[in-house]
């Protein structure tokens, strides 16, 4: 049998075996197979990366430089990720089985992160401010918090990690990573970049692992000012709690249930393009799926007739293929996960009219897919309407006016993103103000920007990523006093 590659952890800009000598495999999904073997770590490897990473943040090279000096290695890394990003989205298609069409669109867009969040690190200002305390001057510092502990989620490794790197070393920190246990890879890869664009050793490091192993020690770490999450809602409510211990900062981007509602006077068949991009892009795992389609009760046989003859034409196969529209699901249980949703769904007694089941045609091989699935007949009380799948299953809820469009889309625990369809200026404005969630996209969805402030309402998080204010995500405020003279008060009552 053909030796596996073994991905080791970069610590302070070396490459380093895991402490116990563990390595686990690490599967492509499209062959089911195992590609390489990458470290096991445990809270030895944590506290080795931890301590470097406070070494790199108290002396040496990086807190001496200055914001423009911070913001030009940015820059310089963006660059290389633009001139590498062909060898990292194959790479990322080879672990999380995404459509290499949609990893190189990920790719190629990251640089602009470094670019933006480059520009902003010279920009983070203080304000002196007008103080009434007569003989004396005030004035506040934004300074970076230490060490952040970011961990990820496996659908889109590197996008996920850099809305948390980019403004985290714009503001000054220094960071530990632990990518999911399903997609280290290419983070090894990227941190490589990192270092060839000059940043100082130690400043970034990764170590692999699993999350009861690696992700826990790292949220437990004393040395750990912050932990920057993405991933599923039960593990981001666990973090909160251990991280409280510790009262150390959080940011959690978790899942969601995204309600995607057309209404009667929408452009059909833009608004079909969106529901099948909203649930079947990657395979559905994506945290926006646009997995409620709330329809109008009027345009329903029709738009589910064309939505169904437009799914049943996606091609799936082979995820490197450009041709390909449906990839595998990105890991073995993840897959098991969706099939029980997808009889869930058939006993309480929703109407399966697409899919269903793993998909078995030809052109999936030995991968990991399930067939588009479209149910009909859902209340929003089931479970199929009311928990994250993460995957290519739709669940068609019929409503009839605003109102109920509204109620039905806010009745559920999360609040990531959601979808009007409309083409009533009106509506187009009063709906998203109702709408209990992070992001809504009106006649569009999927639209991510390094400019615009994203993340979640209700169960899908707590603070925000990309857009100016995600630095201060990052950053914690000073307010110095300085007397400017005058003789000393009474010792015994405040100034
Ligand atoms: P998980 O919550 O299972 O895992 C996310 C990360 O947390 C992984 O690196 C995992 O480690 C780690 N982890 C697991 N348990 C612990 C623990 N006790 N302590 C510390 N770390 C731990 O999510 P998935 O990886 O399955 O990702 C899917 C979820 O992510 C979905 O719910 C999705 O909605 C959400 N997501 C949210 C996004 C957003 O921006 N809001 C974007 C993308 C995804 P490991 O897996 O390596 O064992």
């Amino acid at each position: 049998m053909q030796k596996l590659e073994k991905l080791d952890f970069t610590i302070s800009g070396k490459t380093i075996p895991p402490a116990s000598g563990e390595y686990f495999e690490s599967y492509n999904p499209f062959s089911g197979k195992p590609w390489a073997m990458v470290g096991r770590g445990t809270a030895e490897d944590i506290n080795h990366a931890v301590q470097t990473a406070k070494k790199a943040f108290l002396e040496g090279d990086w807190p001496k430089l200055t914001p423009t000096e911070r913001g030009k290695l940015l820059r310089k890394l963006g660059d290389l990720v633009a001139e590498n990003s062909e060898r990292l989205a194959k790479l990322e298609v080879q672990e999380n089985g995404k459509l290499i069409a949609e990893m190189r669109m990920q790719i190629n867009y990251l640089p602009q992160w470094y670019y933006y969040f480059g520009g902003l690190a010279d920009k983070i200002e203080g304000s002196v401010l007008p103080i009434d305390k007569p003989e004396h001057f005030a004035y506040t510092l934004h300074e970076p918090l230490g060490v952040i502990g970011m961990i990820t989620a496996w659908n889109s490794p590197l996008l996920l990690l850099t809305w948390k790197l980019a403004p985290a070393l714009a503001a000054g920190n220094t960071t530990v990573i632990k990518p999911s246990e399903f997609t280290s890879a290419s983070s090894f890869e990227f941190v490589k970049l990192v270092h060839q664009a000059g940043f100082p050793p130690g400043v970034v490091n990764v170590v692999a692992g699993f999350g009861s192993e690696a992700g826990e020690a790292l949220v437990t770490h004393p040395d750990i000012a912050k932990i920057a999450f993405t991933g599923g809602s039960e593990t981001g409510i666990n973090i909160y709690q251990k991280a409280a211990r510790g009262l150390k900062r959080v940011s959690l981007e978790l899942g969601g249930k995204s309600p995607n509602i057309v209404f009667d006077d929408c452009n059909i068949e833009n608004a079909i393009n969106g529901a099948i991009s909203a649930i079947f892009a990657a395979t559905g795992q994506t945290c926006i799926a646009g997995s409620r389609l709330l329809l109008q009760r009027s345009i329903h046989d029709e738009f589910v007739e064309k939505l169904i003859k437009l799914a049943k034409s996606a091609r799936m196969g082979d995820p490197m293929s450009n041709d390909t529209q449906v990839g595998p699901v990105t890991t073995l249980p993840q897959m098991k996960k969706i099939i029980e949703y997808m009889e869930v769904g058939k006993n309480e007694g929703a109407d399966c009219l697409l899919g269903g089941v793993r998909a078995t045609r030809p052109e999936c091989g030995t991968g990991w897919f399930v067939e588009p699935t479209i149910f009909t007949g859902v209340n929003n009380q089931m479970k199929i309407a009311q928990e994250e799948i993460f995957g290519p299953v739709l669940s068609v809820i019929p409503f009839d006016d605003d109102d109920e469009a509204v109620e039905i889309a806010n009745d559920n625990a999360y609040g990531l993103g959601a979808g009007v369809w409309t083409g009533s200026v009106a509506r187009s404005i009063n709906i998203p103000r109702q709408i209990r969630s992070g992001t809504v996209w009106v006649n569009t969805y999927r639209a991510v920007s390094y400019m615009a402030p994203f993340g979640g309402y209700k169960k899908s998080g707590l603070g925000k990523e990309n857009g100016q204010n995600a630095i201060h995500e990052y950053l914690q405020s000073k307010t110095v006093w300085v007397s400017t003279g005058g003789a000393t008060q009474n010792p015994f009552i405040m100034r």
